[in-house]
């Protein structure tokens, strides 16, 4: 990479670490011709798919968006932010190993749904409630079934 001073060409790598929990290298750079010095940090580029809304317009995906919707859910529920945060990555995995360029809002509503089920039963119920279409009312109904025993 060039440097960043002088705009050479030639940069050595002097140090190399893994941070951010091994997600990102932090490597320590000098210029071969000013012995300027300088950081860069690496990260797997993490494409996520473009959202295909209901009404058939695209949007980027919103990491705030779907963060908030679960939190909405979550609110006033006893569920430790790390698991929320955990969930939350799953999500973004499993949108990425789809592969796919676009994606359907309903499928991600349906991780949303899978996520909050694994974290809290009500948080799943209000998120549902909002978000399910009718053909799963039946499976809806046993859900809040099961809340009142
Ligand atoms: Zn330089």
């Amino acid at each position: 990479m060039h440097c960043p001073f002088c705009s050479t060409h030639e940069t050595k790598v002097i140090d190399s670490r893994l941070v951010a929990d091994g997600h990102q290298v932090r490597r320590r750079r000098e210029c071969s011709d000013c012995k300027e010095r300088f950081t860069t940090f690496e990260s797997a580029e993490l494409v996520m798919p473009k959202v295909v809304k209901q009404n058939g317009s695209r949007e980027p995906f919103n990491e705030d968006k779907l963060r908030n919707g679960m939190q909405r859910a979550l609110e006033k529920r006893p569920v430790d932010t790390e698991a929320i945060e955990l969930e939350i990555n799953k999500i973004f995995a499993k949108l990425r190993a789809t592969g796919e360029r676009e994606v359907d809002s309903k499928l991600i509503g349906q991780f949303i749904m899978e996520g909050l089920k694994e974290l809290d039963k009500v948080a799943y119920v209000r998120f549902a409630s909002v978000y399910r279409s009718f053909e799963d009312v039946k499976e809806f109904g046993e859900e809040i079934a099961k809340l009142d025993q």
